[in-house]
């Protein structure tokens, strides 16, 4: 028996499997398959939509495994999430099998229909429903272990960034919005993430984030307090842990914390943060849902933590994370979203929004990332009876006040957090051009047009010459001198720029100095980047 696994690409709360990214899912059902002795192959839609072979042989396999489901969609620049349309072109397998919260979005007529099909879809979340379709046992931890080998068939391996879980549910699951509400809650034993981690290391995976919980403060916290208050300790040997089994991890981050948390047990967040500033690798972002500064909006939407706590949390994280790290970003600096279209909305609240990102930046605060989305709607959730009435009816000012936000916060943000000729290190090109795109392998990287043309999948350093609303501009360190383009002289010597290339090629860095006194930090005679 064969199975293909088909990764159209989760985007949740709390999991991103969006290419460099890895959700568990994917990890998880090939391992289930694994221990059923089924033989599994692993495709990303991306690949699967450029293989006119595979198109056709997926009727020869006796399962095909669909994951796919954008809750919270973003723009993305590594791969193309399943478009319910495309969903419902595919050829399909003897038996096929949706999975993902995708489910969520889906109306029951989407449903009803792609049964019809042959596409049995499956609820959220799927795992334990998913081996009893199968009538398999399920063994949550079990199937993650024997899945990690799995992402040696990514295409992008092993330039990926594996996401990680640790517990499920939301102490809070009250947001009008918000999906985690159907997630019955567990947490994961250390040991067992720990074990997961350096399976995944063994296949050669470096880059991990801890990003699959809706709290990385609450993990291994005490639930007895009406907020969880962090463990320090237990914390602190998690993390021990992970660096004893997989010492040459290149990139160790988080996603998701809950600004309550931290608002509410500040010394024990405070030890938490250190630890990650200690143990976690630069560029890390704690993601909090401020969603919206409006009381208001907060009330009507029962959200979880106030204006005045997410600045508390703001300013505990730059306190301790805001140096610059080793990979020329901050170590750990906080991020925050922003939802519009909730209930009680008005045009004010984008007054109150945009006042308190003022506010940050009066107190010489760094975000790291602030995220305005619209609503998404699902069913079951208070949000369904709301509707996108309010949503529609504030799309200008939902307009206005995003252009503002990149207009007068972002770009003095990013500044302020890579200045110019500052060196950011392991960018890993991802598009190709005359201006190429890269990104660290990161929580929320940062996205750099280099200037020239750099084959996808190299890595390279750079210092900044430029800044977008949310990305900047980098010339490579050192440059070639020799073979260096004029826009990438220009861009790091200036004036001096012509005169360089006209007195090319150089045999010492004494020549180019007599031009450019700072040649050596920013040139090279050497031709390769070897
Ligand atoms: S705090 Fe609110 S938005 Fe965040 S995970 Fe919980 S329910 Fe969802």
């Amino acid at each position: 028996m064969k199975a293909l696994i088909l990764d159209g690409y989760v985007d949740e709360p709390s999991c991103l499997g969006v290419p460099p990214y890895v959700s568990p899912y994917p990890r998880f059902i090939y391992g289930m398959l694994r221990s059923a002795k089924i033989d599994a192959f692993y495709t990303t839609i991306d690949a699967f939509r450029e293989d006119r072979v595979l198109k056709e042989k997926i009727r020869d396999f006796d399962f095909l495994f669909i994951i796919a489901g954008i809750a919270v969609p973003g723009n993305y620049i590594g791969g193309k999430p399943l478009g319910k349309k495309e969903l419902f072109s595919l050829n399909l397998a003897r038996r096929n099998v949706l999975v993902g919260p995708i489910y969520l979005e889906l109306e029951k007529k989407d449903i009803t229909a792609l049964e019809d099909s042959g596409i049995e879809v499956i609820g959220f979340p799927f795992e334990m429903a998913l081996c009893e379709a199968l009538h398999l046992p399920f063994d949550f931890e079990k199937y993650l272990l024997a899945g990690a080998e799995v992402v040696s068939q990514h295409p992008w391996f092993p330039n990926l960034i594996c996401e990680i879980e640790t517990y499920r549910g939301c102490y809070w699951a009250k947001c009008s919005f918000c999906i985690e509400r159907f997630q019955s809650p567990f947490f994961r034993d250390p040991e067992n993430v720990v074990r997961e981690i350096k399976a995944l290391y063994d296949v050669g995976v470096r880059h991990f984030r801890i990003g699959k919980q809706t709290d990385f403060f609450s993990y291994l916290a005490d639930f007895s307090f009406d907020v969880p208050k962090p463990n320090p300790e237990k914390i602190k040997n998690f993390h021990r842990a992970i660096w004893a089994s997989c010492p040459k991890i290149k990139t160790l981050h988080l996603d998701n914390v809950n600004p309550k948390t931290i608002a509410e047990h500040r010394d024990e967040a405070k030890e938490v943060i250190k630890t990650i500033v200690i143990y976690q690798t630069p560029g890390n972002v704690a993601a909090f849902g401020l969603e919206s500064a409006d009381e208001r909006v907060i009330r009507k939407n029962t959200l979880c933590a106030t204006a005045e706590e997410v600045m508390i949390a703001i300013e505990l994280i730059n306190r301790y994370g805001k140096a610059v790290g080793y990979n020329g970003l901050p170590y750990f600096l906080p991020g925050i979203n922003f939802v519009i279209g909730l209930k009680g909305e008005t045009k004010e609240t984008f007054e109150a929004n945009f006042d308190f990102l003022q506010e940050v930046m009066n107190r010489n605060l760094l975000l790291r990332r602030i995220n305005i989305r619209q609503v998404k709607i699902f069913r079951g959730t208070p949000m369904e009876k709301e509707g996108y009435t309010r949503l529609m009816k504030h799309k200008r000012y939902f307009y206005a006040f995003k252009n503002r936000v990149r207009e007068e916060i972002d770009n003095k943000m990013l500044r302020k957090i890579l200045p110019k000729g500052r060196r950011i290190t392991d960018l890993h090109v991802e598009i190709e051009g005359k201006i190429s795109f890269a990104r660290q392998i990161a929580t929320y990287p940062i996205l750099v047009g280099l200037i020239g043309n750099y084959k996808r999948g190299s890595f390279v350093d750079a210092r900044v010459v430029d800044h977008g609303f949310r990305s900047v501009t980098a010339v490579e360190v050192p440059l070639r001198v020799n073979t260096a383009t004029l826009e990438q002289l220009e861009a790091l010597a200036g004036k001096k720029a012509v005169e360089i290339l006209k007195r090319r090629p150089f045999k010492t860095m004494e020549e180019i100095k007599q031009i450019f006194a700072d040649a050596e930090i920013f040139f090279t005679l050497h031709n390769s980047r070897e």
